[in-house]
């Protein structure tokens, strides 16, 4: 009879589960769960809170909840069915994909768009399917999670494909990454910079044109994941390209999700040229081997693209909420960071202190979410207050009625 080593037994699994869980506990960094027991919009009926006013969605425009949005899942549930039971490019593509991908590539202005379940998927299939080895990827330090791993997977698929970063928005060390990649004799095929279009934690966007610009210098293509930009940038809602004065034509790839502004639901896509659609349709694996995103979802998001483009009022709603907040919130004394997108940091350094007063605000039925280390950098911890197009005036002055009281308890 063999005897397994402690080491390598499945109680070592538990024990250094259960010792990672605690240490979490002791550094006060676990996650509670909230359950919302209704739809996501202005307020939302929070398990043990009862209604609230919800300023931490992505709900960027109240489409989640929107009869239309609503409806439109409804009819793709009863014409459709739950669900396509193959992936796309055995028996999963139904009409209502073709639609939405249409709709995308309209939106953008772009030739055409491919659909993943999540942006997640969708970055997850455009970095290992569009670069080769001898190619590079240089990504802003602060990108996404979903583009960090994408990258690391393309260059462990690709061996020869290399990887880079550089200082989050700084264009001299952008300039200098793809100055690097010029001189690098081992990099002979195609130089591929990505971005977030706005960065989810401070707010803030990249310089477009002048990135546009650097990889037209070197020949390099642009990729900007547009997912917190898309139906709040921009007059029309297009994104963080057209807050910059940019056609969509002026990026070469955007990635995005259907999964905040866009009716909340879920599901992501790649939109740029045929050509590049083409190939993530022959060779990307989250759909070559997964399932499409499901009618009911195709269908509402759908919708929410078509209301976004027949009332771009919604967009200039935001915008009128976002300045409306902003300057409640520092009339309120508060330090919060200066954007030009929906989301509003408020900077109170220690995440013991955003964790509180997270609490304090959910007392007085606002939902605010306080982020600290290690999603920020230690000492920068916040509350980040998101705005929506569906927040009313009585809304927006709860927020800054309660965060005026906080200041005074402080
Ligand atoms: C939210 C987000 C994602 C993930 O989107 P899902 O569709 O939920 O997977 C990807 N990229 C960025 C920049 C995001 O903000």
């Amino acid at each position: 009879m063999t005897t397994v080593a402690a080491s390598t037994s499945p109680a070592a699994f538990d024990a250094r589960t259960d010792n990672t869980l605690s240490q979490l506990r002791q550094a006060g960094q676990i996650k509670h769960l909230q359950v919302i027991e209704g739809p996501m919009d202005a307020t939302v009926r929070l398990r043990g809170h009862g209604e609230v006013a919800c300023f931490c969605s992505n709900n960027y425009l109240g489409l989640a909840n929107h009869p239309e949005v609503v409806q439109a899942a409804h009819d793709g549930i009863t014409r459709y069915g739950a669900g396509t039971a193959s992936v796309r490019f055995i028996c999963g593509t139904f009409e209502c994909h073709e639609q939405l991908e249409r709709r995308i590539a309209r939106f953008y202005g772009v030739e055409s768009a491919y659909t993943f379940v999540s942006c997640w998927n969708a970055n997850e299939a455009i970095f290992p399917t569009l670069c080769e080895p001898g190619d590079i990827i240089i990504s802003d330090e602060l990108n996404h999670a979903s583009i960090i791993d994408s990258i690391r997977l393309a260059a462990v698929i690709k061996k020869g494909l290399h990887k880079t970063v550089y200082r989050h928005n700084d264009l001299a060390s952008l300039r200098e990454r793809l100055a690097q990649a010029a001189a690098n004799p081992e990099i002979t095929g195609t130089a591929w910079v990505v971005t977030d279009g706005v960065f989810s934690m401070e707010g803030d966007i990249a310089d477009l044109p002048a990135m546009r610009a650097l990889c037209d210098e070197f020949g390099a293509k642009l990729v900007v994941d547009d997912s917190h930009g898309t139906g709040v940038m921009g007059k029309t809602g297009r994104g963080t390209h057209e807050h910059w004065g940019m056609d969509g034509t002026q990026v070469d790839y955007f990635t995005g999700t259907l999964g905040k502004a866009l009716g909340g639901a879920a599901g992501g896509y790649v939109a740029g040229s045929q050509r590049a659609i083409e190939l993530l349709v022959q060779r990307g694996r989250p759909t070559l081997f997964s399932n499409a995103l499901p009618c009911t979802v195709a269908c509402s998001a759908d919708k929410a693209i078509e209301v976004l483009m027949r009332e771009p009022q919604r967009v200039q709603r935001l915008r009128d909420n976002v300045e409306y907040a902003r300057n409640g919130i520092r009339a309120a004394g508060w330090d919060v960071l200066t954007s030009p997108t929906a989301i509003c940091p408020i900077i109170v350094h220690e995440t013991a202190r955003a964790i509180a007063l997270s609490k304090r605000l959910l007392e007085m039925g606002v939902f605010v979410i306080g982020f600290g280390f290690p999603v920020v950098a230690e000492g920068h911890a916040r509350l980040r207050v998101q705005i929506s197009a569906a927040h009313t005036t009585a809304h927006l002055d709860a927020l800054i009625g309660a965060l005026r009281k906080l200041k005074a308890e402080a």
